[in-house]
């Protein structure tokens, strides 16, 4: 038997190594040290924007981006209905209501329109995902927010170094907002990071990063801030991975040319879409089975571990499960669709054509 395709794993290099071993030796694990200056520096200006804020993970990012903002109890945040969990765990966390939005079928991102029809004066924020590697509809939604007084968040925690319109995503609203996750595009294990331009609000989230505690005043809390630093081991890790990332990029997008090749055929399947004013990455290559097949993603998964590949569906539409039902409205259609029909394939750095192919046919056999 053939060994087990994972779904993803990190690419971690010798590079890696050294620096680890170069922060280790320098005595600085903690939060303190010159990496984790040096992985914001070199982030930001990857991104295009003045200021990284590295962060604990992405999960807390987003959190930290919300209460930089000042968002909190009392206030909306529009989040889509189709992402990971973590997007509308941080607007519970903060206190603030989330209000679920529908995506676009084509983009799987915020259906704009909805998004349109959805504030009220209660309205403070829209949190765009850029899902699967998809940049969302930025223009639209930036001049809804313009048009209501709205910040805008991204989270694109699954599409570091996509471009909509030639600028990269992260950049393009008042704070961006990514993770470092093991199965992420750049890893340092557990770790995130909020982008902004805006010197202010990166002061904001510096000091509630750090307890809530005056960049002058030592000990001297202004706000009642949080743990939420990345440590000088994992941003050395982090530096590493960025020497490498337009190779990293350049390898998934091959990784998705091959998939396309050897899937491409087939009536039964539904990639994702390339729009002309987007460069998405490949996160997890992910397709959609269309009608007549019958078989449900979930038993797709279980016959693909049958020939040793892991696969997953993809993300559950936030208003069906317990702690978002109370957010769930009548207009959730197309996220609760592509639940139905969504698959992720493997995705890394280091899977090889051949592995790929094998994908590719055991699946085509199962439909
Ligand atoms: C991974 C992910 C996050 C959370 O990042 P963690 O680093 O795992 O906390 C948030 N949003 C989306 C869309 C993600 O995929």
């Amino acid at each position: 038997m053939s060994k087990l395709i994972p779904i993803a794993k990190p690419s971690l290099g010798p590079k890696e190594m050294e620096l680890v071993r170069e922060a280790m030796a320098s005595g600085w694990i903690s939060s303190a040290g010159y990496f984790v200056e040096q992985f914001e520096e070199i982030c930001a200006a990857y991104i295009g924007v003045k200021h990284g804020i590295a962060t604990t993970n992405g999960s807390v990012a987003i959190q930290l981006a919300l209460a930089g903002l000042g968002i909190g109890p009392s206030d909306e945040v529009i989040v889509p209905n189709f992402t990971f969990a973590a997007t509308i765990n941080a607007v519970i966390h903060v206190g603030a209501t989330p209000i679920l939005a529908d995506i676009d079928p084509d983009s799987w991102t915020l259906d704009v329109n909805q998004v349109a029809k959805l504030i009220t004066k209660n309205t403070k924020a829209i949190m765009p995902v850029h899902i699967y590697g998809q940049p969302c509809c930025m223009t639209i939604l930036n001049s809804l927010a313009v048009e209501h007084n709205l910040y805008v968040i991204e989270d694109f925690a699954e599409a570091f170094g996509a471009k909509y319109r030639n600028q990269m995503v992260g950049a393009l609203g008042n704070v961006g907002c990514t993770s470092f996750f093991a199965n992420k595009i750049v890893t340092t294990g557990e770790g995130g990071m909020c982008f902004t331009d805006d010197t202010e609000l990166a002061e904001e989230m510096r000091m509630l990063r750090d307890h809530g505690m005056s960049n002058t005043k030592k000990y001297w809390h202004i706000r009642a801030g949080y743990n939420f630093r990345l440590t000088n081991l994992q941003a050395a890790i982090g530096c590493a991975q960025m020497e490498r990332i337009d190779k990293k990029i350049a390898l998934r997008t091959k990784i998705e040319a091959t998939y396309v090749r050897s899937l491409g055929e087939s009536p039964y399947l539904t990639f994702q879409t390339h729009f002309r004013d987007r460069e998405k990455i490949c996160w997890l290559f992910t397709i959609l089975i269309n009608q007549p097949v019958l078989k449900s993603p979930d038993q797709i998964v279980e016959e693909l571990l049958k020939v040793e590949i892991e696969s997953r569906p993809v993300f559950v539409p936030l208003n069906v499960m317990p702690p978002y039902q109370k957010f769930s409205h009548e207009t959730l259609r197309h996220s609760q669709n592509l639940w139905r029909r969504g698959i992720s394939l493997p995705t890394f750095e280091d899977i090889s054509v051949e592995d790929i192919e094998r994908v590719g046919n055991e699946l085509l056999a199962l439909l």
